[in-house]
């Protein structure tokens, strides 16, 4: 079974042991400095969510689709669609930097953080910058944008991997690209077959947050206090209040008892 490796003050930090920092950990201290205190230093999770298997297989066949034309050194057509004038970038490690425990990384002294995160794609315009890309998968009658508040998520991502290649001495393009398949509802019939409208949305990436963020949160690891959980969180709300009904409940039982003899 997989081990989580906890920050230990003792063990990690400056001058000792680097400490593993994946992406989807630092985007968690974003949503909630607690809940990330709870996992890498108590060992406490989330639960974990099912998983998506339907856009990972989507993942799945965009890479093998974009590496087409990677080997043959053209532009993908939907990027001629949309008129980028990049190709898909070649590399040796590309594959290293797509796997989800290895990714693309970097260590981060003044914590002594190795971060790390797996890219989708990346690609080289005609002036040797990496331009990010991001496969994203959904299914929705309207045009897909990213200006839902929850996806400031995808935007930290990006930004992330912007940082991490810049760190690793590439040249990057501020600009990123969500690759978006959009399911389609409207065929009458499903015959075993889902057709997927694509779109290519720009995003203009700004990381210079990360390495501020970085440092806050070796401050928040190397303490030995639970810091401020995020304000209107579901989870909290519902772990609360089944802790004051269980407990209330617990007192009646008591009292009944106590009753009866
Ligand atoms: S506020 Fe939400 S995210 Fe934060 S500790 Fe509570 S459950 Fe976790």
């Amino acid at each position: 079974m997989y081990k989580k490796i906890l920050f230990d003050p003792k063990v990690n930090g400056p001058g000792k042991k680097v400490f593993k920092l994946s992406r989807s950990k630092i985007d968690l201290f974003l949503k909630c400095p607690r809940c990330f205190y709870l996992d890498r230093r108590l060992g406490v999770s989330q639960p974990a969510s099912y998983p998506f298997t339907l856009n990972s297989a989507v993942d799945h066949l965009l890479k093998k689709e974009f590496d087409i034309y990677r080997q043959l050194g053209r532009p993908h057509p939907l990027m001629e669609k949309y008129n980028i004038k990049a190709k898909p970038f070649l590399h040796k490690d590309l594959e290293t930097w797509r796997h989800n425990f290895t990714g693309i990384q970097f260590i981060f002294e003044p914590a002594n953080f190795l971060v790390y995160g797996a890219i989708d794609d990346l690609w080289v315009d005609d002036n040797g910058n990496l331009l990010v890309v991001d496969y994203k998968a959904t299914s929705k009658d309207s045009e897909v944008n990213l200006d839902a508040d929850w996806q400031v998520a995808y935007k930290n991502q990006m930004e992330i991997y912007q940082w991490l290649l810049s760190k690793n001495k590439f040249k990057v393009s501020s600009t990123g690209y969500f690759v978006y398949a959009n399911g389609l509802r409207s065929p009458s019939t499903f015959d075993a077959c889902l057709k997927f409208d694509m779109q290519i949305i720009p995003y203009q990436g700004d990381y210079s947050w990360v390495d501020k963020t970085l440092l806050e949160i070796n401050k928040i690891l190397i303490n030995d206090s639970l810091p401020d959980g995020a304000k209107d969180c579901e989870y909290c709300s519902y772990r609360h209040q089944a802790i004051e009904k269980e407990q209330s409940f617990k007192k009646e039982e008591d009292k009944n008892s106590v009753t009866l003899f």
